[in-house]
């Protein structure tokens, strides 16, 4: 890094991987304990004890060690099976590819899809519960993150619990930026990671699995065991006097820890006030520069990501370009379908502060007009601030 020729970006204003805190930063300079020693053995614990009263769980996290893109590839496999019906509910990219993971294992997907500025109505599950009556499983991404757009997870969780089939909740990208917990959308599988609204380094998965969960895993003789992919190998792997299937990602934990003790002592509430306070105050900004936003309606719109729909014929590249080049900032793009249609401007851990929606709005406008598009850069900075309360 030092020798590279390109200077570090000032501020990273992203999706995720985001910047974390400083005293993550600290936990993960920390020496690496052998995995067995008591020492370890009893912080793993700990830290699972810690992650599941963060998702105010009864129960500790299960914590795999990679990504939660394979946390999801992993509850695809260990928890469907050749007789369970899916319904998937897709919103986006991510909800989207859930489908492709899901058809891999079931005997039949059947979907809800909806523009990828839109996000699915729980009449809409209810209808098409009612037309596939033999769904078992039920499978929502939360906050579709290349589209910044809110699913009503809550909502839609009862209308699968009064189905009777399993929910599966990807809350990667919204958990600990939001209020959304796996009670209170009746996840069965709920999954989240350090990388986003924890404000930690990506490379964990952090998943709530209730009872049924497992009872249908167990069930499932195709779920895999011996495998990354497993869920049903790291069941018991939280309690120090079990053994891990493999070595986890030592450096990492102690990385998680430092973000959930940050979130719990911070307090959530204040946590999740700071996301939305950030991204109201940028989608004030974007509007009052003349630009658009992605979201259909604000109400759909995270307090995790502003997703701005780009202007004119400009590219991502100029617009990154531009905000990195002149100023030091780096923005998020879209994904696959919605790459090129919007930029991501991220409100996430140590950044989810109303200070950065000023810079993001300033940056933003300033970079469309190096490309010849009108925006008011000014009004867009008072519009930002008008949203930030006084202090006293
Ligand atoms: C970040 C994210 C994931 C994890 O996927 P990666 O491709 O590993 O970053 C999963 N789901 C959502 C909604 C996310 O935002």
């Amino acid at each position: 890094m030092e020798n590279s020729p390109i200077k570090a970006p000032t501020m990273t204003l992203t999706s995720g991987p985001v910047a974390i805190y400083p005293r993550v930063q600290e936990a993960l300079s920390r020496p690496v304990p052998y995995d067995y020693d008591p020492y370890f053995q009893d912080f793993y614990e700990q830290v699972s004890l810690k992650a599941g009263k963060a998702m105010r769980s009864d129960k500790p996290a299960i914590i795999l060690h990679a990504e939660p893109a394979v946390a999801i590839e992993a509850a695809a496999a260990s928890l469907i099976s050749a007789q369970d019906t899916v319904l998937n509910l897709a919103s986006g990219v991510y909800g989207k590819g859930f489908g492709y993971w899901a058809a891999r294992y079931c005997k039949r997907l059947t979907e809800v899809e909806v523009a990828y500025n839109e996000a699915i109505d729980p009449e809409q599950v209810a209808e098409a519960l009612r037309a596939n009556p033999d769904v078992t499983i039920v499978s929502t991404v939360h906050h579709d993150t290349p589209s910044g757009t809110l699913n009503p997870v809550n909502e839609i969780g009862e209308v699968v619990k009064a189905h009777g089939a399993l929910h599966l909740v990807d809350a990667v990208s919204s958990f600990a930026g939001m209020d959304i917990h796996p009670i209170d959308c009746a996840a069965d599988i709920f999954i989240t990671g350090p990388g986003k609204c924890l404000g930690g380094s990506p490379g964990l998965s952090v998943l709530d699995v209730s009872e049924a969960a497992w009872a249908h895993m167990e069930g499932n003789e195709t779920s895999p065991r011996a495998s990354v992919l497993s869920l049903l190998d790291w069941k018991d792997a939280w309690r120090k006097e079990n053994a891990f299937p493999f070595t986890p990602s030592v450096a990492e934990v102690q990385g998680l820890d430092a973000a959930l003790d940050q979130y719990l002592e911070e307090g959530p509430e204040a946590v999740w006030r700071r996301h939305d306070l950030t991204a109201r105050a940028c989608r004030a900004g974007i509007k009052a520069m003349g630009l658009e936003l992605w979201p259909a309606r604000e109400s759909i719109a995270a307090p995790s990501t502003t997703a701005v729909t780009i202007p004119g014929d400009l590219t991502t590249k100029q617009i990154h370009s531009a905000a990195r080049q002149t100023y030091g900032v780096t923005l998020s793009a879209g994904r696959h379908e919605t790459y090129d249609k919007l930029i991501r401007i991220g409100h996430m851990g140590p950044v989810a502060e109303p200070i950065y929606a000023i810079a993001a709005v300033a940056v933003f406008g300033a970079a469309v007009r190096q490309h010849g598009i009108a925006a008011d850069v000014g009004a867009g900075v008072e519009a930002a601030m008008a949203e930030i309360p006084n202090g006293t």
